[in-house]
């Protein structure tokens, strides 16, 4: 349920203040709806709440929306007949899941808007997404769609291309301490492979060793410690080894290298093969810069 019972839009949903921001810039949309709205960041529940809440905004006829009449309660439970939910999570979002949206999409709403809604949008696999490009693109009349991940690079480009995005804050939800300490051990990781050539293959090639959320993380560490790089003001860990056997032509190869990652992630790869080529590039970069006897420090 996006609102808790008799709850007013004030102590809605539920959700951390800092949520709330995102749902002023949705109710300045409902007048224009946007055909696709993208919400990353954030947790699982809060981006299904807020998903949930604006098809309640561009349905519910008290406005603001109220909460209790019987859309937003058949909206709260799902139940709602213009509202479709496309979960993704254990299992891929196919091809098969959202044929089916070909036909109902070419009807009217029942009532103002259709609201299409996937969770998790990054498991939409590339056929069914190509699938519901045209859809996402040209809508009919009272169709809108809503894209819900944990982080847009994610996505297909193809879908991020097409949408509007909204970014919820992290820090409040599933995402906090013990993915940072993950993330930690892998960027830890990484350094000791470049300094020394072992410790990196043994983790990357565990089952399932790193998600693509993972590495999305990780990725975004990485462009962390390339931006400490180029201020030069660390004396240790990552940045400070990059600084030291690195001239800086590398660092911007880095930064590209740092994106086609991100790009590629978004293609569907194997994360850990993607986390190997950047390790296994930058390697390379450090025995050219060093000449292959030299130790690096
Ligand atoms: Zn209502």
């Amino acid at each position: 349920m996006f609102l808790a019972h008799g709850a007013t839009m004030q102590e809605e949903i539920n959700l951390p203040s800092a949520q709330q921001r995102i749902v002023s810039y949705l109710r300045r949309l409902v007048n224009v709806p946007p055909n696709v709205l993208l919400l990353e960041g954030g947790t699982r529940q809060e981006r299904e709440r807020l998903g949930l809440l604006w098809a309640a905004l561009l349905n519910c006829r008290s406005g603001d929306p109220c909460g209790s009449c019987p859309t937003c309660r058949q909206i709260g439970n799902e139940s709602y007949r213009d509202l479709y939910i496309l979960r993704g999570g254990e299992e891929s979002i196919k091809i098969d899941d959202v044929r089916p949206y070909r036909w109902i999409l070419a009807d009217k709403p029942f009532e103002s808007y259709r609201v299409v809604l996937f969770s998790e949008a990054q498991e939409l696999t590339t056929p069914a997404a190509n699938a519901l490009l045209k859809s996402l693109e040209e809508p009919l009349p009272g169709n809108v769609f809503v894209l819900l991940t944990p982080q847009r690079h994610l996505l297909l480009s193809t879908l991020l291309s097409r949408s509007y995005p909204f970014t919820l804050s992290h820090g409040t939800g599933d995402r906090g301490r013990e993915e940072e300490r993950e993330v930690g051990s892998w960027l830890d990781s990484l350094l000791c492979f470049w300094q020394s050539g072992t410790g990196l293959f043994e983790h990357t090639g565990k089952k399932k060793a790193v998600d693509r959320i993972l590495l999305g993380d990780i990725l975004l560490a990485l462009q962390r410690e390339l931006y400490r790089v180029y201020l030069g003001e660390e004396t240790r860990g990552t940045a400070a080894f990059l600084r030291r056997n690195l001239s800086s032509e590398y660092w911007s190869r880095l930064d590209l290298a740092l994106k086609k990652a991100e790009e590629i992630l978004g293609h569907q790869v194997n994360p850990p093969l993607i986390l190997e080529w950047l390790a296994l590039t930058v390697w390379n970069w450090l025995r050219e810069e060093s000449g292959s006897s030299s130790k690096l420090s």
